[in-house]
């Protein structure tokens, strides 16, 4: 039997490493955390110091792990914990070596940044002891979450809706979205003109020159007819070449990656959502095939380093070839201390063969392509600008083209919110020289509001404010939508009515804690706390005393959201109010209720909902009239009665006029627990379902929200065992 006993988080990890261990190493796998704080309880008691108790995960496959673990033990005389090299990581190995009772002079903790035989070879060549400072920084960040969570979100299910969270990170992540949003709402657009001269030489090439020039002169033109004037007062010409400027310029490849680029790359170059990236990224680091990928560090590895080189060298010749050392960006250098690269450079992309799902070649191909990239030459640039001159006005055109592409060659950078680069040669210009007018067209311009957000740019925001780290960036992003925080629309996030509620909720009663300066501070903390810099116990125990005092004296001063308007009610005229109800969205009631009743549905927008129509058919529940309305999914008949009746009359199928693949039957449209469909009607003998991408994509979504609300409909909210989600 073998004598050493690995244990690493997941199976796709031990399974490469079996690949190179001996057979004196058995590898399990822990399934990722082994314990928790407990669901329904609070968990943490603060007095003299601060004590968390933690509870064995219930789930099945954690239950299993652990005894496979314990029972392996029993013939191991070495173990080894082997989880990945972070806080998070550092925090599995603790508690399983807690939960088992692992003997420290017989436990090991090997860490390594990249899944390969010889990183493996030397972690296990020199073991060191569990890192406390690292777990202590990750229990801190469990427990201050933990807090806030379980303290202010009852205050949000008392006042605003049910099932609702407030959270460190995610409140002020949710802050951005809404102040973006807030910014775009109260821009005014600002007007300007120019005017474009189609010239020619005399050689008949031709090229477009404006005006006005440069950034300053932008609104000189600000109304069409001044920009009219201006043309027909320079139209007669004579068109001159006043000015030729020519100069080198140069770009600079962008550092390797490091979790929130690589996040920002996939999103604006492969379309790919941050949670996939990451969950793809995960599958390239434990197939041993790319190094850990929560990191922020840009920092290559001295023998990473010499090989890249080489490789450049020997692909694209000594030229292209520039070494390059980019510093480490953030603090909290004792963990992951290296970009994301590939294990071995030497693997180009078209050595994958199966090795990888398709998602995994094309993301292992940008992270080789942005690896190479950064040891290689600068790209250089001829870049030229004209001024031409009619009647005094100078018209401008600039151009440039590319000498030398350099890093170009295998890799183009450009970010979500990056305009296209579009320019091309000029012919060639010399001062003095006479044009040919061919065309002058004035053209109406106005400014335009900030973008809102993708999930990469809000990851690029929240890294530059400091909210967040590599390891709670995907999962904050995704929770604000599976919360129903934020919508997103082609990919742009915008705030639901239920995110922009809390959000002033929490303004306007918490404004410290989802202030982002107050995250980021916090997260400072915690990366002291990693560096041994700091105690635990101190910073918990300020932030539950500070938290809890403000806690109490705001608590009964946070009431029902409601805002006046300048309706009366048709009733009984008195004043009509906004309320936030319960499903998320406003509606008007009379300020008389309840001595008035009078209430009217106002939809995501603001706009009344139309009053249902009768039908004239009574509820075969209540008796009540049946009326039309509108839901989520689209038209239904239900009981006038509702809330009270909830009846909904089932509609017979609608056919589609398609037949089933698998049986031959019609298909039918139909309503399911995440939307309508398309199915067969012989169901359910056969199941078949029309896959759309709508369909699966809303289904995924409506999975996993069932499973974050189930447990938060309980006493607590949910305190998952992943790593992020009360944050
Ligand atoms: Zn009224
Ligand atoms: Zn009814
Ligand atoms: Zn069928």
């Amino acid at each position: 039997l073998p004598k050493n006993l690995v244990i690493v988080e997941s199976p796709a990890k031990a399974k490469t490493i079996e690949r190179y261990m001996g057979k004196d190493y058995r590898v399990l796998a822990s399934m990722g955390h082994v314990r928790d704080l407990p669901k329904s309880d609070f968990g943490i008691e603060v007095n003299g110091g601060v004590k968390l108790s933690y509870k064995a995960l219930e789930q099945a496959n954690s239950k299993k792990a652990v005894t496979a673990i314990r029972k392996a033990l029993k013939d191991a005389e070495t173990v080894w914990l082997a989880p990945d090299p972070d806080r998070e990581g550092e925090a599995i190995a603790w508690h399983i070596a807690e939960l088992v009772k692992l003997k420290p002079e017989s436990t090991r903790r090997v860490a390594f940044n990249e899944i390969t035989k010889k990183a493996i070879t030397e972690a296990f060549d020199s073991p060191r002891s569990i890192d406390m400072s690292l777990v202590d920084a990750q229990q801190a960040r469990r427990a201050v979450d933990r807090i806030v969570g379980y303290k202010l979100s009852p205050l949000l299910w008392r006042t605003v809706g049910p099932n609702l969270s407030a959270g460190r990170v995610q409140s002020a992540a949710l802050l951005l979205v809404v102040q973006r949003e807030r910014e775009i709402r109260a821009f005014r657009a600002r007007e300007f003109w120019d005017i474009s001269a189609r010239l020619a030489t005399d050689e008949e090439d031709e090229f477009v020159a404006v005006h006005p020039v440069g950034e300053k002169q932008k609104f000189s033109l600000d109304n069409e007819a001044g920009a009219s004037e201006l043309t027909e007062r320079v139209r007669p010409g004579p068109w001159t070449v006043a000015a030729v400027r020519k100069s080198e310029r140069t770009r600079k490849p962008p550092a390797p990656f490091r979790t929130s680029t690589l996040q920002q790359a996939a999103s604006s170059k492969l379309g790919f959502p941050t949670w996939k990236t990451m969950k793809v990224a995960q599958s390239l680091y434990e197939g041993g095939h790319i190094t850990y990928m929560r990191t922020d560090s840009t920092n290559i590895s001295q023998e990473a380093h010499g090989d890249i080189g080489r490789a450049v060298k020997e692909q694209f010749g000594e030229h292209y070839h520039r070494a390059r050392q980019f510093a480490a960006k953030t603090k909290g250098a004792q963990e992951a201390h290296e970009a994301i690269r590939p294990a071995a450079i030497a693997k180009a992309p078209g050595d994958m063969g199966g090795e990888t799902s398709a998602d995994g070649l094309r993301l292992y191909e940008m992270v080789w392509q942005r690896t190479m990239a950064s040891q290689m030459a600068d790209a250089v640039y001829d870049a030229t600008s004209v001024d031409v001159d009619s009647r005094g006005v100078t018209f401008r055109a600039t151009g440039q083209i590319l000498k030398f592409d350099g890093y170009l060659r295998v890799y183009l950078d450009k970010a979500d919110d990056e305009p296209d680069d579009v320019e091309g040669l000029l012919p060639d210009l010399s001062e003095g020289q006479a044009l040919d007018l061919r065309s002058l067209d004035p053209e109406q311009h106005f400014t335009q509001p900030p973008p809102r957000f993708t999930e990469a740019t809000l990851v690029k925001e929240m890294e530059r404010l400091g909210i967040g780290r590599p390891s709670t960036y995907s999962p904050t992003v995704q929770l604000l939508s599976t919360r129903e925080y934020v919508r997103s629309e082609s990919r742009r996030l915008f705030p639901t009515a239920r995110g922009e509620v809390v959000t002033d909720l929490l303004e306007a009663h918490f404004p410290d804690f989802v202030d982002a300066s107050f995250t980021a501070r916090m997260e400072d903390e915690l990366d002291e706390i990693a560096e041994g810099d700091k105690q635990m116990v101190p910073v918990v125990r300020q932030f539950f005393d500070s938290f809890t005092a403000h806690l109490a004296e705001q608590k009964d001063k946070i009431t029902r959201p409601e805002r006046p308007t300048d309706k009366t009610c048709p009733e009984c005229e008195r004043p009509v109010v906004e309320k936030f109800g319960k499903h998320g969205l406003w509606f008007l009631s009379c300020s008389g209720w309840p001595d008035c009743k009078w209430s009217q549905q106002l939809d995501e927008s603001g706009e009344p909902l139309p009053d249902p129509e009768g039908t004239g058919e009574p509820c075969p529940r209540c008796s009540s009239e049946l009326v039309a309305k509108s839901g989520r999914f689209g038209p239904f008949v239900g009981c006038s009665n509702y809330p009270t009746c909830k009846y909904i009359k089932k509609e017979p199928p609608k056919e589609t006029g398609e037949s089933c693949p698998d049986c031959g039957e019609p298909l039918v449209e139909r309503r399911g627990r995440f939307g309508p469909f398309v199915g067969c009607s012989n169901y359910p003998k056969c199941k078949y379902i029309k896959k759309d991408k709508k369909t699966t994509a809303r289904k995924k979504t409506g999975a996993r929200k069932k499973t974050t609300r189930k447990p938060a409909a309980k006493k607590a909210p949910a305190a998952s065992s992943s790593s992020g989600t009360e944050s």
